[in-house]
């Protein structure tokens, strides 16, 4: 079996007319650049670009497709040079009596998701744009995609806005057929011990993604998967773990680094003191009830177990620190690492740091392989505001 690194949640920000897909999305964040920034740049075996829904996106494959610079793979999937992309499209549900979540679906070929789209403009008011939401039941949907050979993954499931518990239910049976997801991903605050407190997500693979809104942020979460070759076919056994196909380590950012790990005051802005974030109500500070439930806090509610379930298949979850947030990185000192070891994936995993200290300096050189290490120290984040490494 061999191992290849994937990051399976990245937004289009424009089609290459222009057009708006992701609105909040940068406009750069082409099909075709997500491709070659992963392939050149960040060393990734395998993309999700989930806005191919879209109907000119779908265009834009088509066209790279008939001119051959890219081929679409006969194990489901599109190649171009080093990386494969799958495509998928993120999609908002919300159930009666309960708030919205965000949900993933991946399709093997252009044509099915060209299909998957036409049924799914019928139910949703503009079918060019990201994350919009359905109005059929989550449990259509999920019947939809599975006819369809797709599957579908729970998205950034603990964060306060649009995911299964960070907005819409207690627990994943009220809003899907559980027995049917055999994915879920975690979400930027949040990590396997985490979620192993939530019984009904035993079961489940977890997926560490970046949810990426710009080429920069590509890859800032990502996977670690044991498969035979960068497929469609092969990424379904992944997820179902079968035939020895796994993920077998995830990279996810310290969720003290994630911008919605603490809970916090939408009144004033503080960050709720971690003793009674579990259990309050009203802001500290400002008196104000506008308070919004921290990804840990959140998990404390829900939980139904005392000590974090870790079955056997669950891979060893790496915190990952970017290489954006190492102090002494900028722009150009990125550039050149990059020219020197050609991708992200070389730099954060492969070269020595003797190698990297003489581009990056000593002191950066160092705190890469700290991180590498998992022993940086770091500031909590919260109310919107990422965390901090601390030097
Ligand atoms: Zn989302
Ligand atoms: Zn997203």
């Amino acid at each position: 079996m061999k191992s290849y690194y994937a990051d399976l949640h990245i937004h289009i920000g424009r089609t290459e007319e222009g057009k708006a897909v992701k609105i909040t999305g940068s406009r750069s964040l082409t099909f075709q650049h997500i491709a070659k920034e992963a392939s050149e740049r960040k060393g990734l075996d395998i993309v999700g670009v989930i806005d191919c829904h879209s109907p000119g996106v779908q265009q834009e494959i088509e066209y790279y497709l008939d001119n051959g610079q890219m081929e679409e793979l006969p194990g489901g999937g599109i190649r171009y040079h080093q990386s494969t992309v799958i495509l998928g499209s993120e999609i908002e549900v919300k159930d009666p009596g309960m708030g919205p979540a965000h949900v993933l679906a991946y399709f093997p070929t252009l044509d099915v998701i060209k299909e998957f789209s036409i049924w799914m403009s019928r139910h949703m008011k503009n079918i060019q744009l990201s994350s919009q939401r359905i109005y059929v039941t989550a449990r259509q949907l999920q019947q939809e995609v599975i006819d369809r050979g797709g599957f579908l993954v729970p998205a950034h499931i603990f964060t306060p806005h649009r995911s299964v518990y960070g907005s819409c239910t207690d627990s994943m049976a009220n809003l899907l057929d559980v027995s049917l997801v055999h994915a879920v991903e975690l979400g930027l605050s949040s990590d396997s011990a985490m979620a192993g407190l939530i019984s009904e997500l035993r079961s489940m693979t977890f997926l560490t993604n970046s949810d990426a809104h710009s080429l920069s942020k590509i890859g800032r979460e990502y996977n670690k998967l044991s498969m035979e070759e960068p497929t469609y076919d092969e990424l379904v056994k992944v997820i179902k773990r079968i035939d020895g196909r796994c993920v077998s380590a995830n990279y996810g950012l310290n969720p003290r680094l994630g911008k919605y790990h603490r809970t916090y005051c939408r009144g004033c802005g503080s960050i709720i003191d971690e003793q009674e974030a579990v259990s309050v109500e009203r802001c500290s500070y400002c008196g104000s009830m506008k308070i919004v439930r921290g990804v840990m806090d959140r998990i404390q509610d829900i939980a139904d177990l005392d000590v974090p379930a870790m079955p056997d298949y669950r891979p060893p979850y790496h915190y990952q620190v970017p290489l954006e947030y190492i102090p002494g990185i900028g722009p150009k000192k990125l550039r050149e690492l990059l020219a020197h070891f050609d991708t992200e994936m070389n730099i954060l995993h492969r070269v020595d740091q003797v190698d990297l200290a003489v581009i990056a300096g000593s002191e950066a050189a160092e705190l890469i392989v700290k991180a590498r290490e998992g022993t940086l120290q770091l500031e909590s984040g919260g109310g919107g505001t990422y965390g901090k490494i601390i030097r």
